[in-house]
């Protein structure tokens, strides 16, 4: 199969497949009786092209339904491409993407980190989801049952897992990594342990994470306790009276010891200010 550089086209299960990409953005192919489900539109418009082009070696079918499994740019800036689908999504992904003040800050983190898709990224129409939910939605697509589901706060305010019962998968976006540290600066630390609690009461088998390889369950429960371990350490340094830049660095010293090799460990640094001062803030 021709297929974008660096991507690689995984079928889970009949008509359900895993698009993943190194180092970039996750997708899922979804093949029912009149159309094709996508989750995640990528990060810019070209990238959704190259998706649909790999949808069509799969199949003619159009793209039915596009979801958003939260707001963030690299899953969602792609809708525009789909313009004839419905796009799903939480109703506080919603939300956050017509922020337009928060939508701001990512186009200049995107276009000063003169990445290739940095001067593009300049020319995104946002695009929301047109059909929101709060708490559960059904779809019975290509003969299955589809539950998008809300767990609570964890990565964003609106993540949503999507489930197939029928063959214990789910898509976690990026809450769940398979051992890769999530993006946390602008999270809910406090909420997401209990939220990973949740997914694993779902009980998957096999799940695509938003960004790595595809994971198992012994996985999904790594990334729980990663979670935990974080969120935990700083709970216990802000108790001890620790000021902003000891804990952090005392957590991630903790950390480094069995999480140094996770994809995106490097990453964390940036982000610990901003997990203290949202955990410090609601004890
Ligand atoms: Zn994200």
């Amino acid at each position: 199969m021709a297929r974008t550089p660096g991507t690689e086209i995984v079928e889970l299960a009949s008509g359900i497949y895993a698009r993943l990409h190194e180092n970039l953005t996750n997708a899922g192919i979804l093949v029912g009786d009149h159309g094709v489900m996508i989750i995640d539109s990528l990060r810019v418009p070209s990238f959704a092209r190259d998706l649909y082009e790999d949808v069509k070696l799969i199949t003619d079918k159009p793209i039915q339904y596009v979801i958003d499994t939260h707001s963030h740019w690299d899953h969602s800036w792609g809708n525009e491409v789909f313009p004839e689908a419905t796009i799903i999504g939480h109703q506080n992904c919603y939300d956050e993407m017509l922020d337009v003040e928060a939508q701001e800050i990512w186009l200049n983190k995107i276009v000063n980190a003169n990445d290739p898709w940095s001067e593009e990224a300049k020319t995104v129409q946002i695009t929301p989801p047109n059909l929101t939910f709060d708490n559960k939605m059904s779809l019975y697509f290509g003969g299955r049952q589809i539950d998008l589901m809300y767990l609570g706060k964890a990565h964003t305010s609106g993540d949503i897992f999507i489930n197939i019962p029928s063959e214990y998968l789910l898509f976690t976006g990026d809450v769940a990594q398979n051992k890769g540290v999530p993006f946390m600066g602008d999270g809910y630390p406090v909420e997401w342990p209990e939220t990973d609690a949740k997914i694993l009461e779902i009980g998957a088998d096999v799940y695509m994470g938003g960004h790595g390889s595809i994971g198992d369950r012994d996985s999904l429960k790594s990334d729980k306790e990663f979670i935990d371990i974080i969120v935990g350490e700083f709970k216990n340094k802000i108790s001890d009276g620790q000021d902003l830049e000891t804990a952090s660095s005392s957590v991630y010293e903790y950390l480094r010891k069995d999480f140094s090799g996770w994809r995106s460990f490097d990453k964390l640094e940036d982000s610990m200010g901003y997990i203290y001062t949202k955990i410090k803030n609601d004890m």
